[in-house]
């Protein structure tokens, strides 16, 4: 099963040209000094999963786990997101998963609009070498870049169009809390679960947008609904993913 299969992708060149340019991108992160998060992080956690995915999920930045690894979504908040991704039959590597800020805010807390100022191009870049069909924002940092002026609890759920500016230029962005917020109160994750279950529509109908996948064509077929508990993709899992943390 895969979740790629846009076969229009041709401004953002074949497999191997974007999982070259990612790795670029992913290199020029891990050496990074742009902001002060450079001089307390362990390791850039540029972001990982499959070049020609359709699917981009951006969360804030790393926390402590990821921090470690030097990859996104590894910790708690990580299983929950991939329990979430599973529910629909999907698995983390065949999505891409990175942050608005690559390295970890000390004590996690929350990112400086400068750090964030500082940081973006990389994913402006990640998203214009992905060219993704959905953006799905996790938490509130994230939406604020895809839908700035608009309250997570108001908004979560729903999709409009991203901003050109962020990198992913025909695109829409579906808002989702985030996973950590999901964890510290049981209301916040069944949402969550009620939340993720639009996205295979929210695909769809990006999918009927974007030039050359018009609802006349036979766009590629959606990962099955059905929940596989085979699919739950742990941290370990020797499932191949990319740009994982250098040795
Ligand atoms: S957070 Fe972004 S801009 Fe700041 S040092 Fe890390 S990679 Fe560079």
């Amino acid at each position: 099963m895969t979740l790629a299969g846009i076969p229009t992708n041709e401004a953002a060149g074949n497999a191997d040209a974007r999982r070259a340019a990612l790795e670029q991108i992913a290199t020029e992160v891990r050496a990074c000094t742009r902001c002060r998060l450079a001089q307390t992080r362990t390791h850039a956690v540029p972001g990982e999963g499959n070049p020609d995915t359709e699917v981009v999920f951006v969360g804030e930045g790393p926390g402590q786990t990821e921090d470690q690894q030097g990859r996104p979504f590894v910790g708690r908040a990580g299983d929950l997101l991939v329990k979430l991704i599973s529910t629909l039959g999907w698995r983390r590597n065949e999505v891409f998963i990175t942050n608005i800020v690559k390295c970890r805010p000390p004590g996690n807390r929350d990112p400086e609009p400068d750090e964030i100022a500082a940081c973006v191009p990389y994913l402006r870049r990640q998203l214009e070498v992905l060219d993704p069909a959905v953006v799905v924002t996790l938490g509130r940092f994230s939406m604020a870049h895809f839908r700035p002026g608009e309250r997570i609890t108001q908004i979560h759920g729903t999709a409009v169009t991203a901003p050109p500016e962020t990198g992913a230029r025909d695109a829409l962005a579906y808002a989702l809390y985030h996973p950590a917020a999901a964890l510290r109160s049981t209301e916040v994750e069944r949402q969550s679960y009620d939340d993720i279950a639009g996205l295979p529509r929210v695909l769809r109908e990006a999918r009927s947008r974007r030039t050359g996948v018009g609802a006349g064509a036979s766009p590629a077929p959606l990962p099955a609904t059905d929940p596989d508990p085979d699919t739950i993709d742990e941290p370990g899992d020797d499932a191949p993913t990319l740009f994982q943390a250098e040795a």
